[in-house]
């Protein structure tokens, strides 16, 4: 007499499409002696089971234990099912349902499996650059259309040969399904171009290429995302060159090591470094310096970092393969000009990369979205990401509870858009400064593409309320053209809420956010920056925040420290002695000019931002004086200081202000008293450090919070961010870091979102 038989529907939502889900599950059912069906469906996959009640419950045990690794599953739900005549388990014919959607896999770096083969001489791919499976290699970048299968990926050029398709249509092959399965019969090829011809192809063509990095000169690489500029990490001149002709003055380059090994040569690396150096995104992590480990100067100029990634496409891994004669360090940077997003194109590559580089590494398998590497550093045990794009992106952020549609359309500089459904919030990948053509124009695409993938249909709209952002005009638009409302949010709220979308807070619950940055506009017309905030996703209050100081030529100031400096000298009431490093740096001219602006008010601007603040006191110190990248002169400041020094200088609270003119008089004086800029800048950080946590302690006090969140760009600087965490934490509150979305304005638009979708949701139970 057999065991009587039980049936189960599952339905399981998430990342289940792609990442070789179906196999997982048929081969599990087999083990388990069920019978049934699996399918894609337009949300989700499909599950059917029938077996004795033993052996389902091994299968629902052992499910969400033995998941494929880039599966995630966000909702799962067991219903009873219904007897099923078939005898096996079988992998069905896809469902649509119309409208629904489902989340894809971000490009996925190289697994383990596919990197053996690679290096196998037996393998039928063996040193084949384009080899990957259901667990890795290229998804978002080549996606054209949905569903995700081949046709609609830039793959549907290459048909598969007989080998290939075998392996794609096996359900216990590795590859079952995998997209852009292919090999070197069938598949996309690389070639090495030369002054306009194409001189080898293959396994050459990356000789070649191993060559030219190694005789000091550079090579443009078509990589997984666009294109990236190679040359050897160890040749100053060659690094130089780069910088020269990128027209990159100093911001660091990112090098790519082949070893973790190697890399500990150069860096200091703990066990969760290295296990996100290694996971299945592989982003550039920015890892300590060793001191004196050889590295030029030109790297990362001022800087005791480095940002390091382990290559993450077969051809990443053959271009940086080991060898005595070959360099195990290389930079490894976007192919773009200064401020432009990463060139993607290769019409556009060839000519527009063609006086930058010496030779082209390419191949013929066309890029479909651009996409940039991600970039982050360890906080605590995670990763706290800067640049949110390759492996992440488009991840879905789960959300607290279902929400209506939303699109947001982010902030100007370091824009990202983000649109909800159901219970996700896709956050889009790091488009860039919007005040550049280039990624005005990918912005506008790529929100057209996230639409057109998740079938999105937004309801509301939201933007930063600040009325000159290109992003704030483009949600202008797109409200009155759909005929929809727009809620427009203050950047810092914005950033507090980010924090409270990310960690799945209950909607009307308040927290209090330490948000530090550079510039917003604030409620009162002028730029805020440095505030601590009470509020949730309904409304925020201002509880703190840093005395305004004028900001000579608004935003433009970022490009003049040494004029900002003058102006927070003059708002000090500090003279403007010659032999202040600011004050001798600036012409003549320059002063009678700011003078004048400072006394008639015309065009100063008001601040109450930490990130100038930041800047003015590493220009009055001499730091840095002549314009950078954004936020260099504060860079700067973190990297020179003495992290031996304790003390600290005053920095007054006077009701809801922080006062920081006697706080900087005391550093102009520390500084003429002839103390070192880097004892003065530990002085400086330890002063915010102790007042940032002092005055929000006793807020949380005063309220009657136990969490705090850390948002806004300056909260990239490791020493604050380090140092206030325990000191919190020893209060008993609870501090709320990133760790989905960067702190700086690449997660603005997510808070935007929650803002908006709280709103619309009613008023708050209070
Ligand atoms: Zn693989
Ligand atoms: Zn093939
Ligand atoms: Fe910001």
């Amino acid at each position: 007499m057999p065991a009587p038989k039980t049936y189960k529907h599952i339905f399981v939502a998430g990342i289940v499409q792609g990442v070789g889900f179906r196999p997982f599950v048929f081969a599990l059912a087999e083990k388990h002696h069920l019978q049934g069906w699996v399918r894609n469906s337009s949300a989700g996959v499909d599950i059917e089971i029938q077996g004795t009640s033993q052996d389902i419950t091994l299968f629902l045990d052992e499910f969400p234990q033995s998941l494929p690794p880039l599966a995630r599953i966000d909702h799962i739900q067991i219903t009873d099912g219904t007897p099923i005549q078939q005898t096996d388990f079988q992998i069905i014919e896809s469902q649509n349902i119309p409208g629904r959607f489902i989340p894809i896999s971000p490009d996925i770096a190289t697994c383990p499996n596919c990197i053996s083969e690679l290096l196998n001489p037996k393998d039928r791919r063996f040193r084949y650059p384009f080899i990957n499976c259901t667990n890795c290699g290229p998804r978002f970048s080549i996606i054209q259309n949905i569903p995700y299968d081949r046709p609609n990926t830039t793959m549907h050029i290459f048909p598969m040969c007989q080998d290939c398709t075998d392996e794609y249509l096996d359900p216990n092959n590795r590859r079952f399904h995998a997209q852009p399965v292919a090999c070197s019969e069938c598949g996309p090829h690389v070639d090495f171009i030369m002054h306009h011809e194409v001189t080898a192809t293959g396994d050459e063509a990356i000789g070649q290429a191993r060559k030219l990095i190694m005789q000091g000169r550079i090579l443009a690489l078509k990589g997984l995302g666009g294109y990236q500029l190679v040359c050897d990490a160890h040749n100053p001149d060659a690094i130089l060159a780069m910088r020269k002709k990128k027209n990159r003055d100093e911001k660091a380059f990112a090098v790519m090591a082949p070893s973790i090994p190697l890399i500990r040569q150069y860096c200091l690396i703990n066990k969760y470094e290295e296990a996100i150096l290694d996971s299945p995104q592989k982003p550039i992590l920015i890892l300590d310096q060793l001191p004196d480990n050889g590295l030029p100067n030109g790297l990362a100029p001022g800087l005791k970092t480095l940002g390091v990634m382990l290559p993450y496409t077969p051809l990443h891994i053959l271009l940086s393969e080991p060898a005595p004669d070959f360099s195990d360090l290389l930079v490894m940077t976007s192919g773009n000009f200064s401020n432009e997003p990463i060139i993607y194109h290769d019409q556009i590559a060839l000519q527009r990369l063609n006086p930058v580089c010496d030779g082209f590494l390419i191949h013929n398998r066309p890029v479909h979205i651009r996409m940039d590497d991600s970039v982050g550093r360890l906080e605590r045990s995670h990763f706290y990401p800067i640049r949110r794009a390759r492996g992440y992106a488009p991840n879905p952020i789960l959300l607290a509870e279902n929400v209506p549609q939303v699109f947001s359309a982010g902030p100007m500089l370091k824009n990202t858009f983000c649109f909800t459904r159901d219970q996700y919030a896709f956050i889009s990948h790091h488009i860039g400064d919007l005040d550049n053509w280039e990624a005005w124009q990918s912005y506008r695409e790529a929100i057209e593409h996230y639409q057109k993938l998740f079938c999105l249909d937004p309801q509301i709209v939201a933007c930063d309320c600040h009325p000159d952002y290109p992003s704030t005009r483009f949600a202008q638009d797109f409200s009155k053209d759909r005929k929809l409302p727009l809620i427009s949010v203050q950047h810092h709220h914005a950033h507090l809420a980010s924090i409270l979308a990310e960690h799945q807070l209950p909607k009307d619950e308040k927290i209090i956010a330490i948000t530090l940055d550079g510039t917003g506009y604030g409620t009162d017309g002028a730029i805020w920056g440095g505030e601590i905030l009470l509020g949730n996703g309904f409304g925020c209050h201002r509880l703190m925040h840093l005395d305004y100081a004028p900001l000579p030529g608004g935003d433009s100031s970022i490009h003049n420290p040494d004029r900002l400096a003058l102006a927070y000298l003059w708002a000090a009431e500090i003279d403007w002695e010659p032999t202040l490093p600011a004050v001798a740096h600036c012409s003549p001219l320059a002063k009678e000019l700011l003078i004048s602006q400072l006394r008639s008010g015309l065009n100063i601007l008001h601040t109450s931002s930490m990130g100038r603040l930041f800047d003015a006191v590493a220009a009055a110190l001499g730091i840095r004086l002549t314009a950078g990248y954004e936020g260099q002169p504060a860079i700067l400041l973190e990297a020179i200081a003495d992290s031996q020094e304790s003390s600290s200088y005053d920095l007054p609270v006077n009701e809801n202000l922080w006062e920081w003119k006697p706080l900087f008089r005391a550093i102009i004086a520390d500084l003429q008293s002839g103390t070192h800029p880097s004892t003065i800048a530990a002085r400086f950080q330890n002063t915010l450090i102790e007042t940032m946590y002092q005055s929000t302690r006793n807020l949380c006090k005063q309220h009657g919070i136990h969490k705090v969140g850390l948002s806004g760009g300056v909260w990239q600087n490791h020493t604050l961010l380090q140092k206030i965490i325990p000191a919190l934490e020893s209060d008993n509150i609870k501090v709320l870091t990133h760790q989905q979305v960067p702190p700086n304005d690449g997660g603005i638009s997510l808070g935007q979102a929650w803002i908006a979708a709280c709103m619309a949701s009613g008023k708050q139970s209070e």
